[in-house]
């Protein structure tokens, strides 16, 4: 029998509610922090432990056979993958969020003004279906201190509770998508047995907490 790989982050917003749902589901391994790989004793399968935006790709081209990843960076990479399950945590929206003081007022005042993020994907696609032809900055972290910085109008950024917008100076102005952790599976995994398993032992888990 096969041994399937999941890709889990290793460290980080989602780890830790990852590795609790495989544990909920009877799954036995050791959560070495130190290392990449950890088997499961008592089921075919075998835990990597990855940089979430790595995870996506890693299932598409099937060196994992199924992962758990926010919906935003499925979503960021465009990947070909299936959703099997979604897993009720890791909940946070995508927004456009502004300075507390100034004149962006409608959609349509986002023309022609900058909006920095990490999601150049994501918002690039919801501005063209809004009609909307902003200077999309492209940065690697830190979004929300670049409007103070004057390196953009708004930023395009991951809110939870809204704290960091707000000690930022900054507001939510509209919601480009909401997002949850979910597994998912390599094209071709669907019907596997073993994951057809794994997904009832999740949803089992995930009925209990209802
Ligand atoms: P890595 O080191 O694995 O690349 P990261 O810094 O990119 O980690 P985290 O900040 O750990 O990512 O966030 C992982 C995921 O948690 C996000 O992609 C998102 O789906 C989810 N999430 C939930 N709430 C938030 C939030 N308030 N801010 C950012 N991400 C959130
Ligand atoms: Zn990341």
């Amino acid at each position: 029998m096969k041994t399937l790989k999941i890709a889990i982050q290793k460290s980080g917003r989602l780890n830790e509610k990852s590795v609790e749902l495989l544990k909920n589901c009877g799954l036995n391994f050791e959560n070495y922090k130190s290392s990449l790989i950890s088997p499961v004793s008592n089921f075919p399968l075998e835990i990597l432990f990855l940089r979430d935006d790595d995870i996506p790709e890693y299932v598409q081209d099937g060196i994992a056979d199924l992962g758990i990843v926010g919906e935003n960076v499925i979503q960021e990479t465009e990947v070909e993958v299936s959703y099997l399950q979604r897993l009720g945590f890791g909940k946070c929206s995508l927004k456009i969020a502004v300075p507390n003081n100034n004149d962006i007022q409608n959609l349509s005042d986002l023309n022609g003004k900058a909006i920095a993020t990490t999601y150049p994907v994501i918002l690039g696609k919801f501005l063209k279906e809004q009609g909307i032809q902003s200077d999309i900055r492209t940065i690697s972290g830190s979004v929300e201190i670049s409007p103070g910085l004057g390196l953009s109008d708004a930023i395009c950024d991951l809110v939870s509770t809204g704290g960091t917008l707000k000690s930022n100076g900054l507001k939510p102005f509209a919601d480009v998508m909401s997002s949850e952790a979910v597994l998912i599976g390599c094209k071709t995994i669907e019907d596997n047995h073993l994951v057809q398993e794994l997904i009832q032992r999740i949803q089992s888990v995930l009925r209990a907490k209802e």
